[in-house]
C-alpha cells in the first residue's frame, strides 16, 4: 500500500479474510469499523505480501485519510436547456 498517501495516519487499521459486497453487517471499514452502507464504494486494499486479507474503507475514511472525494449527485443533476 505504499502507493497510497495517507493525509492523516489512521488510529487502527484491520484486515479481514473476507470480502463481503458492500451493504452488508460483515462488510465493515478498516479504520472506524462502521458498516459500509450499499450505496457506497469501498476502497479495497490487498497488501502484496498476502493478498487472501483485505482491508477496506468506508467513503467517509477514503475523504478523512486519503482525500478521496465522492460525488454522488452529479448525474442527478437536471440539465435545462434555453
Ligand atoms: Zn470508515
Amino acid at each position: 500500500m505504499a502507493e497510497f498517501k495517507w493525509l492523516k495516519k489512521p488510529p487502527a487499521f484491520q484486515f479481514f479474510t473476507d470480502s463481503p459486497d458492500s451493504g452488508w453487517p460483515e462488510c465493515v471499514c478498516s479504520i472506524c469499523n462502521q458498516m459500509i452502507q450499499e450505496d457506497e464504494m469501498p476502497l479495497r486494499l490487498w497488501p502484496q505480501s498476502n493478498p487472501n486479507i483485505e482491508a477496506r474503507l468506508c467513503e467517509k475514511c477514503q475523504t478523512e485519510y486519503l482525500g478521496i472525494q465522492h460525488f454522488k449527485d452529479v448525474e442527478e443533476e437536471d440539465h435545462d436547456t434555453i
